[in-house]
């Protein structure tokens, strides 16, 4: 094992980790311009808060960098793995939507295919997770460690599965979850030659090995805290698995704790933890490189996260004093 390069970052297992999903956000898809420039240029997320007039072509994500998830600054994107699941999928897509909140969900391709009644609803799972705005990835067909298999076997997993997904949504996906987080340079090397971009993970939340969203909410909360005291990485991409019914009932659960936390945060006049749903914010062109390069820490421009801030600190200025005050 020490040969792979495992996941990097976040603590987690050899043993098929669970991870996975994808989204894809129209309002933002204004946004994404910036991503695909110069080779060496960092990704400046210009993320889509402004309206735009004309209709983007949503963003595709190809061709980026290995993505990490780091990030100094309080930005969190949400990603679910493994689903979708007919039980516990449509709830998370409910708190989603209380939440405002988009995400990007890790599909494991076998749920799509074949005839069965169970493929197809799962199928119509996904098309339904896409018209809610989320982003779909690729999380292979059999959730099997890429750097074990042979090249002809890891194209099986990757063809076969994007063959599947375009079956269901009518476009390939670009984001790639290697399940378990496992690479290596062949892996990646493949991966890049079919335009993937691989996304990691650097807040796991062990939801694959408890039992209680109790558990969940307090790994989450617990590596949070590790990841800025030994990185200084205040945010980055959590990763959380939508098949577990735990898991769902924690996402509610973390977004209500990081928005009190926003109400401390802004007494104190630092920055407030920002829920995004663009990976642009961790995106970068991969340009000349062979496609095994890490991305750099996320560092969107001045300009984009001192706006955001500005706005996030009205709603939380609003929310917080109203909660003061019941
Ligand atoms: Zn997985």
């Amino acid at each position: 094992m020490c040969s792979l390069l495992l996941g990097a970052l976040a603590a987690h297992h050899a043993d098929a980790a669970r991870e996975l999903p994808a989204r894809l956000s129209a309002p933002h898809a204004a946004l994404l311009v910036t991503a695909l420039r110069s080779p060496r240029q960092r990704p400046s997320a210009d993320p889509p808060q402004t309206s735009s007039t004309s209709e983007p072509a949503p963003p595709s994500y190809r061709d980026g960098r290995v993505i990490t998830g780091a990030t100094s600054h309080r930005l969190i994107l949400f990603t679910f793995d493994d689903g979708p699941d007919l039980k516990t999928t449509p709830r998370l897509l409910d708190e989603l939507d209380a939440a405002g909140v988009h995400a990007v969900f890790f599909t494991v391709a076998s749920r799509l295919m074949g005839h069965g009644v169970r493929q197809r609803a799962q199928a119509e799972l996904l098309r339904e997770i896409e018209r809610r705005g989320h982003l779909i990835g690729h999380h292979t067909v059999h959730h099997r460690q890429l750097p074990l298999l042979s090249n002809a076997e890891i194209e099986a997993e990757v063809n076969d599965g994007q063959r599947a997904i375009e079956r269901v949504l009518g476009h390939r996906p670009y984001l790639l979850r290697p399940p378990g987080g496992a690479r290596s340079p062949r892996v990646d090397r493949l991966l890049a030659a079919r335009g993937y971009t691989e996304m990691l993970w650097n807040l796991g939340t062990g939801d694959f090995q408890v039992r209680s969203a109790d558990d969940v909410v307090r790994t989450f909360r617990r590596v949070l805290a590790r990841r800025e005291r030994e990185n200084g990485e205040r945010g980055g991409i959590v990763l959380m698995h939508d098949p577990h019914a735990w898991s769902v009932e924690a996402f509610p659960r973390i977004v209500a704790e990081l928005r009190s936390k926003n109400c401390q945060l802004l007494e104190r006049g630092e920055e407030l933890y920002d829920i995004v749903d663009d990976p642009r914010f961790f995106f970068e062109a991969r340009g000349e490189d062979d496609g095994t390069a890490l991305a750099q820490p996320a560092e969107p421009t001045a300009r984009v996260l001192a706006a955001r801030q500005a706005r996030l600190r009205r709603e939380t200025r609003a929310r917080c004093s109203q909660v003061a005050s019941r």
